[in-house]
């Protein structure tokens, strides 16, 4: 972007009873040589902002270097989309703390002025990073109940999934349950697990490729293009993907650490696991 810069210098708040302000302005036009400075008694009221921002629309000004009061206050006011915007604060770094009109409180303010301008000038709008091709396919990482949920999300709205799971079969945790919390109303009783009409749905799902006993060996690339390496029948297969889902599941707590609320001394004291075992 071409940069036009636009200087404006507010009088208010006691910043002009305490500094030269055709100084100020001096700074900006002849040192630093920018085009449009203008001054404004009040710069926050609406014909202060008219100000600058008939210069946004006029003139062009894209980069807005207002030397005010603090930025941590009249923040919206002082937001122009699409503009740059650097403050310099003149208000309390100078007019409400230094001695009026001396040489040294001119000077400093003087140095804001020029430390602001260069900020400014070294400043760009971000640019967003735009990727030429978006790879649609998902990588799920784990096969259990939430992996194969997210894969079926994913390859019923239409994407290709690469499911990767480390045991021999799919299920996880989820399999080995004895019953489900209700499903169905009127939520009275534990279920029958729904587990294997969930893993069919899976293997035989057009969208869906599945790779059991394999792990992920690495992954490069960034979001939108991931090239992914499978380690499968003992060898790599190379895959690429979009985006990743981790369903990696989870591990049991070890509950020797538990004995406090009574496990391994009272033999009625057992783990989830331990419960569907
Ligand atoms: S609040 Fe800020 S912009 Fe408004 S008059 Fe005071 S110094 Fe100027």
């Amino acid at each position: 972007m071409e940069k036009k810069y636009g200087v404006y210098i507010c009088k208010g708040c006691e910043i002009a009873d305490t500094v030269e302000i055709e100084k100020l302005e001096e700074v900006a036009t002849k040192e630093k040589q920018i085009p449009v400075c203008k001054t404004h008694d009040a710069l926050c009221s609406p014909e202060g902002l008219d100000l600058i921002k008939n210069d946004i629309s006029g003139e062009g000004v894209n980069t807005v270097v207002v030397a005010a009061c603090s930025p941590r206050v009249k923040y919206k006011e002082f937001s122009f989309n699409g503009s740059i915007v650097e403050r310099i604060n003149l208000r309390e770094f100078v007019a409400w703390t230094q001695e009026p009109k001396t040489e040294d409180t001119q000077s400093l303010a003087e140095d804001y002025m020029r430390m602001g301008i260069t900020k400014a000038q070294h400043t760009g709008l971000p640019e967003p990073f735009m990727l030429e091709e978006i790879d649609k396919a998902v990588l799920v990482i784990g096969g259990g109940i939430t992996g194969m949920t997210s894969a079926l999300g994913a390859a019923d709205a239409g994407y290709n999934v690469i499911l990767v799971e480390k045991q021999a079969e799919l299920g996880g945790w989820a399999a080995k349950m004895h019953k489900q919390l209700p499903r169905t109303y009127p939520f009275e009783s534990i279920e029958e697990p729904t587990i294997k009409a969930t893993i069919d749905k899976v293997t035989s799902h057009s969208n869906i490729k599945v790779y059991t006993s394999s792990e992920i060996e690495k992954i490069a690339g960034f979001p939108g293009q991931y090239d992914v390496s499978i380690k499968t029948n003992g060898g790599t297969e190379q895959a690429k993907a979009g985006s990743v889902i981790m369903a990696a599941g989870w591990r049991p707590y070890d509950a020797n650490k538990l004995e406090h609320l009574g496990y391994g001394a009272n033999p009625n004291v057992i783990t989830n696991v331990q419960m569907e075992e």
